[in-house]
C-alpha cells in the first residue's frame, strides 16, 4: 500500500476553487476529460507512424455511465501514463491551461468565477462534479498499470493495479445531490449524449458507449443495447465555414488554446494548389500573460492529415505575427517528419509563406473595414508588428508597412501611413515626426509649434522601437521622414530666410560668445528657425536622435557605441529672452556664461533630458530672483 501525498500546494489552492466554486457550467468537465483523452491517443497515434504493431483503426475513447451507483467512466487506448507520470502530470498544476487560469485568478479576477468554464481546466475539472476520482493507466510498451485515486482534498495515493489493456481509465464517483446541483444527472445516458454533442463533436476519434433504445412495436418491443458513436468526428476545420457558428470557432478555441477570452479574430482558409491545407487560425483578444517573457512560445499546431504532428511547428509563423494561434492540417506533408526535418521542408516555407500573407490580408482587411475592431487589435500587438518592420534590417518592411499606426498631431488619432501622405499639404515632400513619451509630452515640445502652425501634420511616436523602425523604413510612398527636432526644417520663406541670416550677421559675436560658454557639452549655438513661443530648444544633427540616445542607453548592455545626439543649442530670435541676451552682452559679458548654461538646462528639461547638475541649476535661477529682487 502506498503512502498517502499532498498535491503542491498551488495544485491544492486551483482544487479548492474548483471544488467549492459556485460556478454553473460544472459539465465542461467531460470536453476537459474526453480533450485529455484524445491528445493521449494523438500521441499513440504519431508513435504509431514509425512503430509496428499499433492498430490505428481501434484508436477510440469510450464513455460509459451508471446512474444507479453515480458514477462515470471514461476510458481510452492512448498513450498511458506509468507511475511517474501520474505522479507528476495529475499531482501537479499541469503546466498549460490549468496554470494560465490560476494566473488569471490572481490577477483581481478572483470575484469572476464565470472564467472557470471557460478556460481550459484541465484534469482538475472532474471535481467539480465527483467526490472521488480514480484513475487507471497502462502505459504503451510497459508491462504494469497503475491506479491514482483522489478525493480532491486529501491529496491522493497511487498503487499498482490489474489493467488489461493500453491506455487510461478514468472513474468519477459523482458528488451526492444537492438542492442546487443535480450530480447525479451527469450519469445519465441522454445528458452524456447531449454533452459530447455540444462540446466534442470535433474529435477526431469516435467516442463511444453503449446506449439502449426499444426496438420493434407493441408485444415485439424489446430493449436492445448497442454501441453507438457519439460524436461526428469531422475536425471543425474540416467543416465548411458557412456552416460553422462563431460560438463554435470561438468554444474550440478557448479550449483547445487555454484562452478564457473570445479570439478577436477567426481566419479559416483552405489552400489548394502546390500544397494544399487548411488552416484554422485565430488571432487573440489579448496578449496571453506570458507573452512578453521567454515562456511564450509561437508556433501553429501541425497535422498531417488529421494525425496530429507537433504542437508549436514555429516556423509556420513569423516572428511578427507570432500572437496567431491556431492550427494547419496537409496531407502533402510527410507523415514522419521531424521537426529539425521540417525547417528543411519545401512544403512547409511554401505553407509558411501563405499563411504569412493571409495573415497580412486579414489584418488589411480588418483596417480597412472595421477600424474600430483594427484599433483594439493594435492596442494589443501593434508593437510587435513595429518590431517585425525593425527586425532583419526591414526584410519585412512591405508587408507591414500598411499596417502601422501613429498617433497624429491633427486629431490625435490613430492614422495609417497612407492616410498620412494622401492628407499632406502641396509642396510637402517628408513625413515629419517628433518623438517621446507620451502623446500630450510630444505636443507640447517647442521643435513641433512651428510645424503645426505651418498647417503640417506631425506623427507622435511614444514606443523605444518606433524611431528605429522609422529609420529602418526610410521613406514611405518616396517621402522620407523627417524628425521635427534634428537638423534643418526648411520651413521659413524666402524672405524669413534672409532675415535670419541678417540677425545671425548682427549678433555673431554673441552667438559665438554663447557657443564657447557651451563648448562641452553643445556642437553649435544657432538662431532657431523652428521655435515659435518658446525661448529655446535643444535640436539633434541628422543621424541619432534623441529619443534613440535615450532608448539605447537604457538597453541591459548600456549604450555600446556611446551613441549620442550631436546637440545643438537653438535660440528662439523672436523671444524677449533673445532681447534681454543682446542688451546684457553690450553691458556685460560675463553675465552670459551664466545666462548659456541656464538656457542649455531651461531646453535640456524640456527635452525630456536629466539635468547634468541640478544644485548650479537652482542655483543660478536663486540668484536671478535675488538680483530682480534689488
Ligand atoms: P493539460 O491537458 O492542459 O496539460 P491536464 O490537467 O488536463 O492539463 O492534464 C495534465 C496532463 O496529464 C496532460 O498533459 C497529460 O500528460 C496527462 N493526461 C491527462 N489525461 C490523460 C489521459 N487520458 N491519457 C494520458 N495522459 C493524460
Amino acid at each position: 500500500m502506498s503512502r498517502n501525498k499532498q498535491f503542491k500546494a498551488e495544485s491544492k489552492r486551483l482544487l479548492d476553487l474548483m471544488i467549492n466554486s459556485i460556478y454553473t457550467h460544472k459539465e465542461i468537465f467531460l470536453r476537459e476529460l474526453i480533450s485529455n483523452a484524445s491528445d493521449a491517443i494523438d500521441k499513440l497515434n504519431y508513435l504509431s507512424l514509425n512503430e509496428e504493431g499499433i492498430n490505428r483503426d481501434d484508436l477510440k475513447i469510450n464513455i460509459s455511465c451508471d446512474s444507479e451507483n453515480k458514477t462515470i467512466v471514461i476510458s481510452d487506448n492512448g498513450i498511458g501514463m506509468n507511475e511517474s507520470e501520474l505522479e507528476e502530470n495529475l499531482g501537479t498544476i499541469a503546466k498549460s491551461g490549468s496554470l494560465a487560469f490560476k494566473k488569471e485568478l490572481e490577477e483581481d479576477k478572483k470575484d469572476d468565477v464565470d472564467i472557470i468554464g471557460q478556460f481550459g481546466v484541465g484534469f482538475y475539472a472532474a471535481f467539480m462534479v465527483a467526490k472521488e476520482v480514480v484513475v487507471e493507466s497502462k502505459k504503451y510498451n510497459e508491462e504494469k498499470a497503475y491506479r491514482w485515486v483522489s478525493d480532491g482534498s486529501n491529496g491522493y495515493h497511487i498503487d499498482e493495479c490489474d489493467k488489461a489493456t493500453r491506455g487510461t481509465t478514468i472513474t468519477l464517483y459523482l458528488k451526492e445531490d444537492t438542492k442546487d446541483e443535480n450530480y447525479s444527472d451527469f450519469a445519465n445516458q441522454s445528458k452524456i449524449e447531449m454533452l459530447v454533442k455540444k462540446y466534442s463533436d470535433y474529435i477526431r476519434y469516435p467516442i463511444t458507449m453503449m446506449v439502449s433504445k426499444y426496438e420493434g412495436e407493441g408485444d415485439d418491443k424489446k430493449l436492445v443495447v448497442e454501441e453507438k458513436t457519439l460524436n461526428s468526428m469531422i475536425p471543425l476545420w474540416k467543416r465548411k465555414k458557412s456552416e460553422i457558428k462563431d460560438e463554435e470557432y470561438n468554444d474550440f478555441y478557448k479550449n483547445k488554446f487555454n484562452d478564457y477570452a473570445d479570439p478577436l479574430k477567426v481566419i479559416h482558409t483552405h489552400v489548394e494548389g502546390a500544397v494544399t491545407f487548411d488552416s484554422l487560425l485565430y488571432i487573440p483578444s489579448h496578449a496571453p500573460y506570458n507573452y512578453y517573457s521567454q515562456d511564450y512560445e509561437k508556433g501553429l499546431q501541425l497535422y498531417s492529415s488529421g494525425v496530429f504532428i507537433m504542437d508549436k511547428a514555429s516556423d509556420l509563423i513569423p516572428e511578427h505575427f507570432r500572437f496567431v494561434r491556431g492550427l494547419v492540417d496537409s496531407q502533402d506533408l510527410s507523415l514522419n517528419i521531424s521537426r529539425e526535418m521540417l525547417q528543411h521542408d519545401r512544403q512547409l516555407k511554401v505553407m509558411a509563406n501563405k499563411i504569412e500573407k493571409k495573415i497580412q490580408s486579414e489584418l488589411k482587411k480588418m483596417l480597412e473595414k472595421d477600424r474600430e475592431e483594427y484599433e483594439k487589435f493594435w492596442s494589443v500587438f501593434g508593437l510587435q508588428l513595429k518590431y517585425g518592420v525593425y527586425n532583419d534590417f526591414g526584410a519585412h518592411k512591405e508587408l507591414l508597412q500598411d499596417l502601422l499606426l501613429f498617433t497624429s498631431s491633427k486629431e490625435k488619432k490613430l492614422v495609417t501611413l497612407k492616410e498620412y501622405v494622401d492628407n499632406m499639404k502641396e509642396g510637402q515632400d517628408v513625413i515629419y515626426f517628433a518623438s517621446g513619451e507620451d502623446v500630450d509630452k510630444i505636443d507640447k515640445l517647442p521643435a513641433c509649434e512651428m510645424v503645426k502652425d505651418k498647417g503640417y501634420e506631425i506623427l507622435y511616436l511614444c514606443d523605444n522601437v518606433d524611431e528605429f523602425a522609422l529609420q529602418v523604413m526610410m521613406e514611405y510612398e518616396g517621402k522620407k521622414f523627417k524628425n521635427v527636432s534634428q537638423g534643418d526644417l526648411n520651413l521659413e520663406s524666402e524672405e524669413e530666410k534672409k532675415e535670419i541670416e541678417e540677425k545671425k550677421e548682427e549678433n555673431k559675436d554673441l552667438l559665438e560668445t554663447l557657443k564657447d560658454a557651451l563648448k562641452d557639452k553643445v556642437s553649435d549655438v544657432k538662431l532657431s528657425t523652428r521655435l515659435k513661443s518658446h525661448p529655446v530648444c535643444l535640436s539633434a544633427d541628422e543621424g541619432i536622435s534623441f529619443e534613440m540616445e535615450k532608448v539605447l542607453s537604457q538597453m541591459p548592455e548600456g549604450n555600446p557605441y556611446g551613441m549620442k545626439a550631436t546637440r545643438i543649442l537653438e535660440i528662439n530670435p523672436n523671444h524677449p529672452i533673445f532681447n534681454a541676451l543682446t542688451s546684457l552682452y553690450k553691458k556685460d559679458q560675463t553675465k552670459i556664461t551664466k545666462y548659456a548654461s541656464l538656457l542649455y538646462d531651461q531646453a535640456l528639461l524640456i527635452e525630456g533630458f536629466d539635468l547634468e547638475d541640478p544644485m548650479a541649476f537652482s542655483n543660478a535661477i536663486c540668484e536671478l530672483m535675488v538680483e530682480a529682487s534689488k
